[in-house]
C-alpha cells in the first residue's frame, strides 16, 4: 500500500502526518505500507518513521548515479536517506515531462542497481482506452521496461497500474476493468521477463482510490494493492484503505 503525496507537503507538514500515521497505526501484519514524500522532506519523515512499520520511498530518480544532472537526485542518494522503494514512470512524469519508455527502462535498472524497490507505473490514456489499445499500451509499456532484466530482477520490481484518466480524476476504474488490465500486465511480463514471472509481481492499482472504493478494488485477486494519490494525505482515509487491504488479505 503506498501513499504517493506528489508536491504537497513541506518536510514539518510531512513529518506531522508521518506522526499521524503512525499514531493511528495505519499498518497491518502481511501489508507493506510506504509513503513516498517530496525530495525536501524525505531526511524528516524517515526519521519520523524509522524504526516503525511504515517504509520510505520516493517519487523519482535519475538514471545515472550521479553527475552534471541539475536539479535531480540519484539512487545512492535516495538509499542515503533510508528509501527502500522507488516510483518509475509516474503518469505525470511520463505525460507531464516528456519521460520516454526508454528513460523508464533506464530507471528501472537504476533503481535495481542501488538497492531500491522500483514500482514501475503504467497506463493507458482515455484516449487509448477508447480507441481499445489498453492492452496493447500495456504490453509496450512493460515490454519496454522490462526487456532482458533477469528473472532474479523482475521479481525484486513491483508494478503499478495507473489508467492516466483516473489518476486524481475522482473517477476510479471499475473493479473488472482493474482486474482485466492486471492480466494482461501479468500476461505481458511472462511474455517478456520468462514463463511463470507474471504471478511473481506484486500490481497495484492506482487512481483515484479511497476509503470508499478500495474494498471493492482489493476484492480482485489480481490487485494486490493501492497506490493512491490524493487521499493518501488524509490520515484517516489512508488508514482506512490499509484496512481494507488487510481485510481481503485476510478473507
Ligand atoms: C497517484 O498519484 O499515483 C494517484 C493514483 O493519484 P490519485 O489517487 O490522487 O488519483
Amino acid at each position: 500500500m503506498a501513499g504517493n503525496w506528489k508536491m504537497h507537503l513541506t518536510a514539518p507538514e510531512g513529518v506531522a502526518l508521518a506522526h499521524a500515521l503512525v499514531s493511528r497505526g495505519a499498518t497491518s501484519p502481511g501489508t507493506v505500507v510506504l509513503v513516498c514524500p517530496p525530495f525536501p522532506a524525505l531526511d524528516a519523515v524517515g526519521k519520523a518513521l524509522a524504526g516503525g512499520d511504515i517504509l520510505l520511498g520516493a517519487q523519482n530518480l535519475h538514471p545515472e548515479a550521479h553527475g552534471p544532472f541539475t536539479g535531480e537526485v540519484s539512487g545512492p542518494m535516495l538509499t542515503a536517506v533510508g528509501c527502500r522503494l522507488v516510483l518509475v514512470g509516474h503518469s505525470e512524469r511520463r505525460h507531464g515531462m516528456g519521460e520516454s519508455d526508454e528513460v523508464v527502462a533506464r530507471k528501472l535498472r537504476a533503481a535495481l542497481a542501488h538497492d531500491l524497490v522500483p514500482i514501475v507505473c503504467v497506463g493507458e490514456t482515455l484516449a487509448q482506452r477508447e480507441a481499445n489499445q489498453t492492452e496493447s499500451v500495456l504490453a509496450e509499456q512493460i515490454g519496454a521496461a522490462y526487456r532482458e532484466l533477469s528473472r532474479e530482477a523482475v521479481q525484486a520490481t513491483v508494478v503499478a497500474y495507473e489508467p492516466v484518466w483516473a489518476i486524481g480524476t475522482g473517477r476510479v476504474a471499475t473493479a473488472e476493468q482493474a482486474r482485466d488490465a492486471h492480466r494482461s500486465i501479468r500476461g505481458a511480463l511472462e511474455r517478456t521477463a520468462g514463463a511463470g514471472l507474471g504471478e511473481r509481481v506484486a500490481i497495484l492499482y492506482g487512481g483515484s482510490v479511497n476509503a470508499g472504493n478500495a474494498a471493492a478494488l482489493f476484492a480482485e485477486d489480481d490487485v494486490d494493492g493501492a497506490l493512491v494519490g490524493g487521499a493518501s494525505l488524509d490520515p484517516d482515509g489512508f488508514r482506512a484503505i490499509v484496512d481494507s487491504a488487510s481485510r481481503a488479505h485476510r478473507g
